[in-house]
């Protein structure tokens, strides 16, 4: 689960990360308000599940009330990556002099958290990544143990060669450590982790996911969840209570089984082809399972081809057959679909299909093949 900027900020300075004051504002005349307690120079933040949000315009300096105004009107309702902004972030204005990247991740390769850090912060670490991999500093931290003194002080030095800044590093370090492992986090991040001209290490941005599967232990970070914010396509698959992931390809999936659904992006790319999602409808799929996910594979643009994948052991095959031909009667559909059906109720769900006018495939290896195909 994303949460927004803010409401990382809240966990950070719960863990005693240096994160300056700030509020939340939904209209104008709050950011005016709040920049006017504030006094001096203030920075209005888009609060959206996205980053890049400096770039996109979604970051804004304002050095009165008046101007925090305006710059608040001018975000909120602005669109990033598709999100549209509904609330800022009013904080005073820090003066910066270095910007660092430290970001804990979750390593599949080392099977541990990682944590980074980079004296090239403030832009897209991807970049920094890409173009200057030996400007990123890793540590695989052991859970057993969590981030180890040594550890910390050993990355602080990268950052900065200060003893007095890195001091403070190793505290916020410390702290984005235990704030990663306190909320069950998948990624936690501060980019920019600042130092300011009178030799302030702050924390100016706040970025974490949580673990879905974690959050059954985590109420408090369980209500921060915005489904406004959400992507509508993630937010109509959770309530039809289907796993579903966008992925940047053209081949719509829809299988049952979360092995099943890997294992048939695994054969799309394998044929040359390009997922556009991981989706799960999950064992005992009602045909109201399958409306909704047509609905919701269909609604992404960039689906050219639509691959069902179904192995019936629990799922009927001609409760997912049912599906099929009910969702397409209802949906204007432009996009091919294949069928792939095999298991419980088979020879049932084929009669359907082909009663619809639907071709159903038995063989997994042919089918997705034809889904790639006829994609492209
Ligand atoms: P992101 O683009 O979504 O990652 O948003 P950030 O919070 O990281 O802000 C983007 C950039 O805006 C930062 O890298 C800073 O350069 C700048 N910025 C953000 N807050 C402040 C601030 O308080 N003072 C100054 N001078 N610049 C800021
Ligand atoms: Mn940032």
């Amino acid at each position: 689960m994303n949460i927004h900027e803010y409401q990382a900020r809240e966990i950070f300075r719960s863990h005693g990360l240096p994160v300056p004051d700030s509020v939340l504002a939904e209209t104008a005349e709050q950011a005016r308000d709040a920049a006017a307690r504030f006094g001096g120079t203030v920075v209005i933040k888009a609060q959206v599940h996205a980053g890049g949000r400096g770039k996109a315009g979604g970051v804004k300096l304002a050095s009165d009330p008046a101007e925090a105004g305006e710059a608040a009107e001018a975000i909120l309702g602005m669109e990033i990556k598709g999100l549209v902004v509904e609330k800022v972030l009013v904080a005073p204005a820090v003066e910066i002099a270095t910007e660092a990247y430290v970001g804990i991740v979750m390593d599949r390769a080392s099977q541990r958290p990682v944590m980074m850090v980079s004296p090239e912060g403030g832009v897209d670490i991807e970049e920094v990544a890409a173009t200057k991999p030996e400007a990123i500093f890793k540590e695989a931290i052991d859970p057993r143990y969590g981030l180890m003194p040594h550890e910390a002080t050993g990355l602080a030095y990268r950052l900065f060669s200060d003893p007095a800044l890195a001091k403070q590093a190793v505290r916020a370090l410390a702290g984005l450590w235990n704030a990663y492992d306190g909320a069950d986090a998948t990624l936690a991040e501060i980019n920019p982790l600042v130092s300011t001209p009178e030799g302030e290490v702050l924390a100016i941005d706040a970025k974490m996911n949580i673990d879905d599967s974690s959050l059954f232990r985590q109420p408090e970070i369980e209500a921060m969840r915005d489904e406004g914010a959400e992507a509508p396509s993630e937010q109509r698959a959770r309530e039809a209570g289907l796993s579903y992931i966008k992925l940047e390809g053209d081949v719509g999936c829809c299988v049952n089984g979360a092995g099943l659904a890997m294992a048939t992006m695994d054969l799309v790319k394998y044929y040359g082809g390009s997922p556009a999602n991981f989706l799960d409808i999950g064992g005992s799929s009602s045909p109201e399972k399958v409306v909704a996910a047509l609905e919701i594979i269909t609604q992404d643009p960039s689906v050219r081809s639509i691959l069902f994948n179904i192995f019936g052991g629990i799922t009927r095959c001609d409760d997912v057959a049912n599906g099929i031909v009910e969702a397409t009667g209802r949906l204007d559909l432009d996009v091919p679909i294949t069928i792939r059906l095999t298991g419980t109720n088979e020879k049932e769900g084929v009669r359907i299909l082909e009663g619809a006018g639907f071709e159903a495939d038995t063989d997994m290896d042919r089918a997705v093949q034809r889904a790639v195909e006829v994609a492209s």
